[in-house]
């Protein structure tokens, strides 16, 4: 007999965290399963700040922050969405406040706030302080909080259970049935557990694995985005991936933007603010997609320090007490993984592959939608990264990512909540496992055939060098077909270890099937877009093109690759314009 819970979360970082307090708070039984242990999320990894107009430095209002979120995502932003995101952040962040968060506080006692890239004052005036932020570890803090609370209100956890495919009632998820529960694989012993359900929310996280220097955890490989695609729902906006600017030399560990918050520069080999070329206002403090392409620009151009592929982030005006009181955690990174002070010498640093703008459509509700003409589909929802809502457009902006879980986890958690009521618990077939079974033992079982590893490797490569910070037709019609070989390479991968107690080696193998979709979808959208917009700059067509492509691509999986669809931008308030810093 199958186990049930009304709700089921997939994913215990800050969106799943926050809609399983909000169901559990609201008399739902309600389970998260994690592949990590639950603290483990990346959205502990955070550094710099989640945003909120709360005006506690300076002037501020949600208006403002819209605004700049509408415009730093290069207005492919849904508009009614973003309005949303900058109103409800405010009462987000006093709520996690009240729930015992320790922010950083003003000498009054305020939430203390910072400057972050692309957050303004009076649309564009210049910077403002909207950043709330604890140290430069935030995101832990906010992690540690919603845990203790999600323990509090008997949340029931799967610690280290990997869900390995999604249950349907009705028909597939992408053609009319509704979402009835998931399928996961203990990694402790190999079990296989059926659990059924009413409500199944994926919070997965993002896929930055896909690339070879990228700031994301080993376990951040699309398996939520991918799920749902292999069930005919349609990924979107895969074409718009971000790169940070400031990352580690060559490994890509991130050093947070809070660095050039709080007025770190960057230089090239000849000493000089390049930034003062392409964004006079902003600076260092312009949006990461403009900041990653001035450093290429000025790498390409010779002006990389030593001629080298990095430039320097420099912080040693702030102070002794302003880099330890406010940098801590990124100044040891760079001690520690490069050998380098930033007290005394400024640090070498290149972008580094860091959020998914697009993922599993979703409305604002969270719903999961299954098409164009946005039909959601019943019982399935999303939040955080792995979802696309879209309030990130084509470029996200720093801080608008924790938001983004607060935000709209606790949305989904409410919006569960009123659903499960009217709905009774679905039905499974007693065998619903059994291809998934077939699959997994297909990969423990082959005696000998392609390595997992080696796929993913040059997956990550090619994904690197043709699909980065600039793109054109060449390059990517090279990834297509790179991408469509090693898909066919990995269906005969095997497995070396053919153990069922903690088998690392085949949960990697069937991760990097997930990197492959979210890859392929990336790749085929990628091509479609002939413009540059946000984070998809195209060599061969450097300009946005408002007039044949304001609109979010949706892919779909189908024999031969995947499917484009379009739809449209919904535009409320600002009218695109040209966007300069
Ligand atoms: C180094 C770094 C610094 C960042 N700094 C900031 C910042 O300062 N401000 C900001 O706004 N944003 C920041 N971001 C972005 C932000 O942290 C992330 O976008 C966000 O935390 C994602 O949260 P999430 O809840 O969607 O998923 P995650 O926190 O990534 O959690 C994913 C969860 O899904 C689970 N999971 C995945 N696959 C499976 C599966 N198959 N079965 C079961 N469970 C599964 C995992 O176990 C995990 O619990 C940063 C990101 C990085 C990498």
């Amino acid at each position: 007999m199958a186990r049930q819970h009304e709700a089921l979360i997939v994913g215990a970082g800050g969106a799943g965290l926050w809609a399983a307090l909000e169901l559990a708070k609201a008399g739902v039984d309600t389970a998260v399963l994690t592949k990590l242990y639950p603290t483990r999320s990346h959205t502990g990894a955070a550094q710099g700040g989640v945003c909120a107009a709360l005006g506690n430095q300076e002037e501020d209002h949600w208006e403002w922050h819209m605004f700049d979120t509408i415009k730093g995502g290069d207005y492919l932003v849904d508009q009614d969405a973003a309005e949303i995101l900058a109103r409800e952040a405010i009462e987000t962040v006093i709520e996690l406040e009240h729930m015992g968060l320790p922010f950083n506080r003003t000498p009054d006692g305020r939430i203390d706030q910072r400057r972050f890239g692309g957050h303004t004052r009076n649309f564009g005036e210049g910077p403002v302080r909207r950043a709330c932020y604890a140290v430069d570890r935030t995101g832990h803090m906010i992690l540690q909080t919603l845990y203790q609370q999600c323990i509090k209100h008997g949340v029931k956890f799967y610690d280290e259970y990997h869900v390995v495919d999604l249950l349907s009632e009705g028909g597939d998820l992408g053609s009319g049935g509704r979402a009835a529960g998931v399928i996961a694989y203990r990694i402790a012993d190999g079990e296989m557990h059926v659990i059924r359900s009413k409500a199944v929310l994926m919070a997965t996280g993002g896929f930055g694995r896909m690339f070879r220097i990228t700031s994301n955890a080993w376990s951040l490989t699309g398996d939520g985005a991918a799920l749902t695609y292999r069930h005919g729902v349609p990924m979107q906006d895969m074409e718009f991936y971000q790169f940070h600017p400031t990352g580690i030399v060559g490994i890509g560990i991130l050093l947070s933007e809070a660095a050039r918050g709080e007025g770190g520069t960057l230089l090239n080999d000849a000493g000089e603010r390049f930034m003062e070329r392409y964004a006079p206002t902003l600076m260092e403090l312009a949006p990461r997609d403009m900041v990653s392409r001035a450093m290429y620009q000025e790498i390409r151009a010779g002006r990389g320090i030593g001629g080298r592929d990095w430039v320097y982030l420099d912080v040693r005006h702030l102070g002794r007490k302003v880099i330890e009181e406010k940098l801590a955690d990124i100044t040891e990174f760079a001690r520690i993984y490069q050998g380098v002070e930033p007290i005394t010498e400024p640090v070498p640093v290149q972008p580094t592959a860091h959020y998914a703008m697009g993922g599993i459509p979703t409305d604002n509700d969270t719903r999961v939608i299954r098409d164009e003409h946005n039909t959601p589909v019943p019982g399935l929802y999303a939040a955080g990264e792995c979802a696309c809502v879209s309030v990130h457009g084509a470029n996200r902006l720093g801080t608008n990512s924790l938001v983004d879980l607060l935000v709209f986890g606790r949305r989904a958690g409410r919006r569960m909540a009123l659903d499960v009521k009217g709905v009774g618990m679905p039905d499974v077939a007693a065998d619903v496992q059994e291809p998934v079974v077939g699959e997994i033992e297909r990969l423990r079982s082959a005696r000998a055939g392609e390595n997992a590893a080696g796929i993913r490797k040059e997956l990550a490569d090619v994904m690197m060098d043709n699909v980065g910070v600039y793109r054109d037709e060449a390059l990517l019609t090279e990834a297509r077909t790179r991408v469509r070989e090693l898909r066919d390479r990995y269906s005969r991968v095997a497995v070396m270890d053919k153990g069922r107690t903690f088998n690392t080696d085949l949960l990697e193998a069937r991760e990097v099937g997930y990197l492959l979709d979210c890859a392929e979808t990336t790749v085929a959208a990628a091509l479609a877009r002939r413009e540059s917009r946000g984070a998809h700059a195209r060599e061969d067509f450097p300009d946005r093109d408002d007039a044949s492509w304001l609109v979010h691509s949706l892919a779909y999986r189908a024999e031969g690759g995947p499917v484009l669809r379009t739809k449209p931008v919904t535009i409320t308030t600002f009218q695109p314009k040209p966007r300069t810093y």
